[in-house]
């Protein structure tokens, strides 16, 4: 018997749920990845650092697998690679290679459960298997629920939960190697095409600082695993090397959640503790999501469907363009446009500021950090955003509003992050670079710098938009 493995966001060749599952039931195994025309050509550009980072991470794995079949005696395996529409591409391919079965690690997205469904229905009718498997969280579903049996809405709770459920066979690592003699091709290995060839280039991916596949995921994770310690101290600061970069692995599955969970677990102290505690979250919103379909483009409690929010076109495209005249929130958004990546603390600050100070709603918010984060993710974007708007599942009161200002002051206390990305503000005073419109002119001459002119003034008044928040979110009271 045979069967097809089909890679999504699980792109390696150790402790892999669907692949272990196939490689100890079947005798010939096959992989395949599909670059995805539904999701690739509704992207907003065609230089994007995620499909470089897939392609890479593509190359690793193909090269991984060949390497695993021939030292554990077979004859070679490898990817076999698509460019088309995955719900056709899989089962004409399951059948082009006659197998008993497609096996794949599940995905909770409303979008990928659909395309899933859709693919299982069409295999049913050629008799061949669809199988999925728990694999990038360590809790899914329903593993985690209330003692009366209900899904949890509150992070806390299920938090608790999750860890007295925690056994070390939850995050034990699913052998690979020692079946890998099963893994086959067809005819001669093709090879992964280049970028070009299914019409991406891979932005500035190349400059920036993030190493790819599965080698860099495992360099990333030795470096932050020898300063996990400090985690729950340093990881606020953005401009320090306080959190662990793995975010782009983790969503791609180049590094497995549950060696890092059994990793953190099996540490003592606060650093471990607190990192482990954002996996969680992790798997939080994912069993959010799951349950909860509905929040990609609703509002997890409805009551916040009151709100009126502002057409605000203008701010907007001042908050998109890091040129809000605050320093922090300005550093951040342009941190997102050059790495495609953003800080926590950050995140936080920006989604804040756009629904708070600025009166937009999350939605347009949440897409742009969609089109833009190398570890954009549906349930934990979606998740963070409805957050930061008191919309989401969270018991964090909406009239608990951030001061763009004070964050500043505590989390990047000499602008350190502030002169890193935005250069206007270089030679301005730390005492000053929180609010550097408070500056005199002769201030503003020494620092090299005009407000309203090198670098904007204020987009918003910060106290009166929050009194304006404060009665636009009122109307939640009522009833
Ligand atoms: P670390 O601090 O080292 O955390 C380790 C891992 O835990 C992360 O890689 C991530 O997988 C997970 N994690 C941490 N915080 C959260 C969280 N709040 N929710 C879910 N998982 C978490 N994270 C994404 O992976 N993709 C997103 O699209 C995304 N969008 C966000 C949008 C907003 C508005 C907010 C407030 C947060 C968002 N986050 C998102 C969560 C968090 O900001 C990032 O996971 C984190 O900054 C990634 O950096 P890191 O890997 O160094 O994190």
């Amino acid at each position: 018997a045979s069967a097809l493995v089909w890679f999504r966001r699980d792109l390696r060749s150790f402790d892999h749920a669907a692949l272990h599952h196939a490689l100890t039931r079947f005798e010939r195994v096959y992989c395949v990845f599909v670059f995805d025309r539904a999701i690739l050509d509704a992207l907003p550009s065609r230089a994007d650092r995620r499909l470089g980072f897939i392609h890479a991470a593509l190359r690793e794995l193909d090269e991984a697998l060949d390497a695993l079949a021939r030292a554990a005696g077979g004859n070679g395996g490898g990817l076999i690679v698509r460019h088309g529409v995955a719900r056709d591409e899989i089962p004409a391919l399951a059948q082009e290679l006659g197998v008993d079965a497609v096996l794949a690690n599940r995905d909770y997205e409303p979008a990928a459960r659909e395309r899933d469904d859709a693919v299982r229905r069409v295999l049913a009718d050629a008799d061949i298997d669809f199988e999925d498997f728990k694999d990038q969280v360590v809790f899914d579903r329903d593993e985690v629920l209330t003692q009366d049996g209900r899904p949890f809405s509150v992070f806390t709770p299920y938090r608790n939960a999750w860890m007295r459920r925690l056994e070390p066979g939850d995050v034990a690592p699913f052998a690979i190697a020692a079946h890998a003699g099963r893994l086959a091709v067809r005819d001669a290995r093709c090879g992964v095409p280049p970028l070009d060839a299914i019409g991406f280039s891979p932005d500035n991916l190349a400059a920036l600082r993030l190493p790819t596949g599965m080698s860099g995921g495992a360099s990333l994770v030795d470096d932050f695993l020898a300063r996990i310690g400090d985690y729950h101290v340093a990881r606020d600061f953005p401009g320090r090397k306080g959190v662990s970069y793995l975010s782009a692995h983790l969503r791609f599955g180049t590094v497995s959640v549950r060696a890092l969970a059994e990793a953190a677990w099996r540490m003592h102290g606060d650093g471990p503790r607190t990192w482990l505690n954002e996996l969680v979250w992790r798997d939080f919103y994912q069993m959010i999501l799951w349950h909860h379909p509905r929040v990609v483009t609703e509002n997890f409690r409805p009551e916040f469907d009151r709100v009126c929010w502002d057409e605000a076109p203008e701010l907007l495209a001042a908050w998109k363009a890091g040129r809000t005249g605050y320093p922090l929130v300005d550093a951040g958004m342009r941190q997102l446009a050059q790495t495609g990546y953003m800080h926590n603390r950050l995140r936080m600050i920006t989604a804040s500021f756009l629904c708070k100070d600025l009166g937009i709603d999350w939605r347009p918010g949440e897409r742009h950090f969609a089109a833009l984060l190398n570890d954009y993710d549906l349930a934990a974007n979606n998740g963070g955003w409805q957050w930061a708007a008191s919309t989401g599942c969270d018991a964090q009161p909406w009239f608990r509003i951030f001061n763009p200002v004070t964050q500043s002051q505590r989390f990047d206390p000499q602008g350190d992050f502030i002169r890193r990305y935005v250069p206007e503000l270089a030679r301005a005073p730390s005492r000053w670079i929180h609010a550097p419109w408070k500056m005199d002119e002769a201030a503003q001459r020494a620092a090299g710098v005009r407000i309203g002119e090198d670098y904007p003034a204020p987009v918003v008044d910060h106290a009166a938009a929050r009194e304006r928040t404060l009665a636009r979110f009122a109307v939640t009271k009522r009833g």
